[in-house]
C-alpha cells in the first residue's frame, strides 16, 4: 500500500489505525535504546580472556618492561599483528591509548596549534574548514565543531565521497585543511570506499597541509564471507605525490573492549615523527600492559579475523532482524529507504522528507530512544530532515524487535501526518 497513491480519505483511515497502534505502544511503558553503536554484553564476553592477562608476564617480546614509562609509539609487535588489517606497513603504525577518537582530537589540536607537516603556519592562524561526507559520524563533527572549524557537507555515494565535488572544493579554497572519512563500512551508511575514489582523494590538488582522516573504525567488522581487502592508502597517497596527506586510524574498541581497547595511528614517517613529538609532551607513554594483554590475546593477524567471525555470528542475526522488520513494515508504503550494510555497526534509514525529527520525537514519547534526528550531519542539520541511524548491536533480539516495530509505527504515522498536511 503505497502511501503516495492513496486518497486523502484512505490516508486518514491509515493514520487513524496507526494512532491506535501508537497509543498501544505508549501504553506498553517501554524503555528501549537503539541510539549508539555499542557492542552487546555477549560480544564483550568474547574478549573476557583479556581480563586474566597478561598474568605474571610484564615484558614485551623484545624485552621492554611494560610496567614502566616509555615506549610512546607502543609495542611494535602489536602494530605487526594489526598492520595487515589496516593495509599499512607495520613501520608506519603506532599503537596508542584506548581511543582512536582521542587520536583524531589530538591530530586536530596539534594541527591547529602547531601546523601539520608541510604547513607554513598553524591551522589556527586563519580560517579552517573540513569536508564532511554526509551522512557521517556525529562525533567527528563534534570534534571539528568544538574548535570552530567550518564543516562543509559533501555527498556520500555508494563507492565513497563524491570525488568531483571534493576536488573542486579543495582546488578553490586552500583553507580546507581536512576531511573526515570512514573508508570501510562507513558510519552510518555502510559504504566502503573504492580503489578509484581513494586514488582520486589522495591525488586532488589541495593545500599542502590538507589531511584526510581515514578513520578505519570498521576495517574488520564484516557481516559477509568476502570482505573488501584493505586499501593500502598510505602507499596510494605516496604514489600520488602526497605522502603526508593521510592519517589512518583504527582501534580495537569493537573488537575487544569498547572502553579498554587499543587505538592505532598509521601515517607517513614524517607525520608520525611530528605527532609523536607533540604526543610525548602530553604523555610519557601509552598503557603498555593493556597492549601486552592484547598481544597475548591476538598472537597473530589471523587470530583477530577468527575473533571477528565470532562477533559476526552475534551481529548478523540482529542486522537481519532489523532489515526483516523494515521490509515487512515499511517497504510497501514507499515512505522510506534503508541501507543493507555488509559490515559495520549501523543501518541508515531515510524516512519521508521532513519526518525524521517527528519520528524520533514520537519514538521518544513511546519510550524508544533513537539517535537524534540530524546527528549524522554537521551542526545537527539534516537539510531534508530524513536520515535516522539505527544501531542494532546492543539490545537483545526481543528488545530489538519491539524497538524496530515501534520505530516503524512512528515513521509511518509521521509520514501520514505530513502527507495529509
Ligand atoms: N570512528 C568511528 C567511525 C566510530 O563509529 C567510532 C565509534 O562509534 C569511533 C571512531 C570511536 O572509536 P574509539 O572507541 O577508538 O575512540
Amino acid at each position: 500500500m503505497n502511501y503516495h497513491s492513496k486518497s486523502p480519505a484512505e490516508l486518514r483511515d491509515i493514520r487513524d489505525d496507526l494512532r491506535v497502534k501508537y497509543r498501544e505502544l505508549q501504553a506498553a511503558g517501554l524503555k528501549l535504546d537503539i541510539t549508539r553503536g555499542k557492542p552487546s554484553p555477549e560480544q564483550l564476553d568474547l574478549s573476557n580472556g583479556l581480563l586474566h592477562l597478561p598474568g605474571d608476564e610484564f615484558r614485551g617480546p623484545s624485552g621492554i618492561d611494560c610496567r614502566n614509562y616509555g615506549g610512546v609509539s607502543g609495542l611494535p609487535e602489536l602494530s605487526e599483528v594489526f598492520a595487515p588489517l589496516f593495509g599499512i606497513d607495520p613501520a608506519n603504525l603506532i599503537a596508542a591509548g584506548n581511543s582512536s577518537l582521542d587520536l583524531m582530537n589530538d591530530l586536530t589540536v596539534f594541527g591547529l596549534l602547531h601546523g601539520p607537516v608541510g604547513a607554513e603556519k598553524p591551522w589556527s592562524s586563519g580560517p579552517v574548514k573540513f569536508l564532511c561526507p554526509v551522512p557521517g559520524y556525529d562525533r567527528h563533527f563534534g570534534v571539528t565543531e568544538s574548535y570552530g572549524i567550518e564543516m562543509i557537507p559533501v555527498p556520500m555515494r555508494p563507492d565513497g565521497p563524491d570525488v568531483d565535488v571534493c576536488t573542486e572544493l579543495v582546488a578553490r579554497d586552500p583553507s580546507i585543511k581536512g576531511m573526515w572519512l570512514v573508508p570501510t563500512y562507513s558510519n552510518p551508511t555502510g559504504v566502503t570506499v573504492s580503489d578509484e575514489v581513494a586514488r582520486g582523494l589522495v591525488s586532488m590538488a589541495a593545500a599542502d597541509d590538507f589531511r584526510i582522516y581515514w578513520d578505519n573504525a570498521y576495517a574488520v567488522h564484516t557481516l559477509v564471507d568476502e570482505p573488501p581487502q584493505p586499501l593500502r592508502i598510505l602507499e596510494l597517497a605516496a604514489e600520488a605525490g602526497h605522502p603526508d596527506r593521510v592519517y589512518a586510524l583504527g582501534s580495537t574498541s569493537k573488537i575487544t573492549f569498547a572502553g579498554a581497547g587499543v587505538a592505532f595511528l598509521g601515517a607517513s614517517k614524517a607525520n608520525l615523527d611530528w605527532f609523536v613529538k607533540y604526543l610525548s609532551l602530553k604523555t610519557i607513554g601509552p598503557d603498555k600492559i593493556n597492549q601486552l594483554r592484547h598481544l597475548q590475546f591476538f598472537p597473530d593477524t589471523e587470530s583477530v579475523r577468527a575473533h571477528m567471525a565470532r562477533h559476526r555470528e552475534i551481529l548478523a542475526p540482529k542486522f537481519q532482524l532489523v532489515l526483516d522488520i523494515l521490509d515487512d513494515r515499511l517497504a510497501s508504503s514507499k515512505i522510506a529507504s534503508w541501507t543493507r550494510p555488509e559490515g559495520g555497526y549501523f543501518i541508515s534509514v531515510d524516512v519521508l522528507d521532513g519526518t525524521a525529527a517527528r519520528t524520533v520525537a514520537l519514538a521518544k514519547d513511546a519510550g524508544i530512544a533513537l539517535t537524534a534526528a540530524g546527528a549524522t550531519f554537521p551542526y545537527g542539520r539534516d537539510p531534508n530532515d530524513e536520515n535516522i541511524r539505527i544501531a542494532p548491536s546492543y539490545p537483545g533480539t526481543d528488545e530489538l524487535t519491539v524497538a524496530m516495530d515501534g520505530f516503524a509505527t512512528c515513521a509511518l504515522l509521521a509520514a501520514t501526518e505530513v502527507l495529509l498536511s
